[in-house]
């Protein structure tokens, strides 16, 4: 008889080893960190005994599973946002916020409320990539769970480094000091092709090889960064992420929607490791990844919960059921991806995506003892089947519930026994989540309380006015200020010829703020596209006044280059009305009594002018006609006022003026 620690026994052993071996009345015997024997449960109970027998009769007991890509800490920002669109929703809202909140001490906190609901749904491992990855290694130290933790880098500043230079120095202190901890792997993360460089993925490649730990990387999530990284590269994602070097490491690639075959074989041949995503690909509408083909080829396919701001929960059981279901579903064949292989991608398929497979993921001797007995005596899993034994494999991915996972177990350490945390204080991780929510609710409110703030929290504007006095006059006829240009008090210093399409986005705040989003294209003298030009203008209150047969405008203006879609701008934003107006510009820099100005001519050619208006303007009008005149320009003014906004009555300003004289004449 040999010693050890503690036997579970009496339960459905599916030890999702090689074999897929199952044992009804089975049992395992650990001792230490290890599992010593598996087996029937007569057998383990003729062979070893043990101070602590954990009657498991009625539960499965299963590997702990394993989460194949999360970012722990965002639990704290879980229903923060939803519904967007994802660069809305990362540009507009979880990058703003982490630039503002994530720390060191909220990546802990964050982990540590990750760590409690993982253990709570049975995982025990999770691949982790996020910022202050110390912390969330630290965190799931404590809390006793097995992580893949990968220092975030990119090629921009985050929240815990300035450059990516300073990035990559984290991320090599960070492998240097975690190397070797029995639970915890220490990885480096680019985040994705598209938010690094060429050079900066060969730098971690390099790194990730001196010190033989994994990389983790986001591959092909969405379809748009697929299409944009072969129009800027000129080849698919896959091979060019190989050519810098990244697959001769030991390669996660979370989401992999957008694959063609070849790109598939080559993650195969390189032995890289792939996260399926299934609830965040559609919560995002990303798509559904080929996971059926990769199986068939032999990928190794882990799953994933993705962050809890994309999921929302960090939920194992519902990520299986998904990924079985989203299969068949995508392939009209209800044999595709059946539930033993749903369950081994949430176990040993995901310690093989990670690259971890010699430790951890399936129930065998000698592997860490990390294991999950799930109740199956609850209302929705009666009743049982004994004629095959394979039917347990269904009853675990079709009808458990998280709620329903009894004891973990990681590294032979219990972390929940009878459904009561053992490592973790739930209360107080509650009470802090929520302390942190308000925080950021606060933060949100403020900056959602003008346009200001929403703009220049995206990052984007300096937040410096420029301010702007303009004179608009409308011209019947161009001819004599083109014949002033051209004389000799005037120097012009550059003109150009610009069509510009401005879409006006209108707020009814107290500052009547205006947003303009201009296309802005040059024209050679042909009348060619030379280059084009996205601006993003903010103008607060306009001050007015009138002059003869003109306009004063003074207004604040902030002003930076349109670096995202006008979609993205609207969706953002959130504008009570938008307006499109469109012209031909001719501009002149002139300087004319030692100051410089500009002179803009334009022709308007969107909104169409009204035929009321084109008639006003068509005539020469003499003083008998002042009454049909005055008879037009009210009917414009009610047309304007009825038809169109503030912004475009300005382009008619002159004729809106003409009009008040007259009526003040009267
Ligand atoms: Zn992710």
């Amino acid at each position: 008889m040999t010693e050890v620690d503690t036997i579970l026994t009496g339960g459905s052993v599916a030890t999702m080893n090689g074999d897929f071996a199952l044992f009804t009345s089975g049992a395992v015997a650990i001792r230490d960190s290890i599992i010593e024997g598996v087996g029937p449960a007569d057998q383990i109970a003729a062979a070893y005994t043990a101070d602590e027998v954990v009657d498991c009769s009625g539960c499965a007991v299963i590997p702990g599973l394993i989460n194949a890509h999360t970012h722990a800490p965002m639990t704290l920002l879980r229903g923060l946002a939803d519904d967007l669109r994802l660069d809305v929703w990362l540009m507009g809202y979880i990058m703003p916020v982490e630039r503002e909140f994530v720390r060191p001490d909220f990546c802990w906190l964050g982990t540590q409320l990750a760590c409690a609901e993982m253990i709570r749904s049975g995982t025990t491992c999770f691949a982790d990539m996020y910022y202050y990855e110390e912390a969330v290694a630290d965190a799931a130290a404590q809390a006793g769970m097995r992580a893949i933790c990968a220092e975030t880098v990119l090629k921009f500043p985050t929240p815990d480094a300035l450059s990516y230079d300073e990035g990559l120095e984290h991320a090599r202190d960070f492998i240097l000091r975690w190397k070797g901890h029995p639970l915890i792997t220490p990885a480096v993360g680019p985040h994705a092709p598209y938010t690094t460089t060429a050079e900066l993925l060969q730098a971690c490649a390099q790194l990730a090889l001196e010190f033989d730990v994994p990389l983790h990387i986001h591959i092909a999530e969405t379809a748009q960064e697929v299409e944009e990284h072969r129009a800027e590269y000129g080849m698919p994602m896959v091979p060019w992420v190989k050519k810098q070097g990244v697959f001769k490491a030991k390669a996660i690639a979370a989401h992999c929607v957008h694959l063609d075959e070849g790109e598939m074989h080559t993650l195969l041949h390189h032995g890289v490791g792939v996260a399926h995503n299934p609830t965040s690909n559609l919560k995002l509408a990303n798509g559904i990844a080929p996971v059926v083909r990769m199986l068939e080829l032999g990928l190794n396919v882990g799953i994933g919960t993705d962050g809890p701001a994309s999921n929302n929960d960090l939920d194992m059981w519902e990520e299986m059921r998904l990924a079985a279901l989203l299969a068949k579903g995508a392939t009209s064949d209800p044999t595709a991806l059946p539930a033993r292989q749903a369950l081994a991608m949430a176990t040993i398929g995901g310690a093989r995506a990670l690259h971890v497979d010699e430790s951890v993921g399936s129930l065998e001797p000698g592997k860490r003892a990390d294991v999950t007995v799930v109740d199956l005596c609850g209302i929705h899993n009666t009743p049982t089947f004994l004629r095959d034994r394979e039917t347990l494999y269904a009853q675990l991915v079709y009808a458990v519930k998280s709620s329903d996972v009894r004891d973990v177990m990681c590294q032979g350490r219990w972390l929940m026994r009878e459904r009561r945390l053992l490592t973790l204080d739930e209360q107080a991780l509650k009470a802090e989540a929520a302390g942190i929510a308000r925080k950021i609710d606060t933060f949100l409110i403020q900056r959602e309380e003008s346009v200001l703030s929403k703009l220049l929290v995206i990052g984007q504007v300096a937040q410096e006015k420029t301010f702007e006095v303009q004179v608009k006059v409308l011209l019947t006829d161009a001819a004599p200020v083109e014949s002033l240009l051209d004389g000799p008090e005037i120097l012009v210093l550059k003109p150009s010829l610009r069509r510009q399409y401005d879409t006006y986005f209108l707020f009814d705040d107290p500052y009547h703020s205006r947003i303009r989003y201009r296309e802005d294209e040059l024209l050679d003298e042909d009348g060619r596209v030379q280059d084009v030009f996205y601006r993003l203008t903010l103008t607060g209150e306009t001050k007015e006044r009138e002059y003869v047969r003109s306009v004063l405008l003074s207004r604040s203006r902030f002003d930076a280059p349109a670096t995202r879609s006008l979609r993205f701008y609207r969706e953002y934003f959130q504008p009570v009305a938008e307006v499109e107006v469109h012209k031909e510009r001719r501009r002149y820099h002139v300087r004319y009594g030692g100051t410089d100005f500009a002179v803009n001519l334009d022709r308007l050619t969107k909104p169409e002018l009204p035929v009321v208006f084109l008639e006003i303007k068509s005539r020469t009008w003499s003083r008998q006609d002042a009454e049909r005149k005055a008879e037009l320009i009210g009917e414009l003014l009610e047309l304007l006022q009825v038809q169109e906004p503030e912004l475009v009555r300005r382009e008619y300003v002159e004729v809106a003026m003409e009009a008040e004289r007259l009526g003040a004449g009267k």
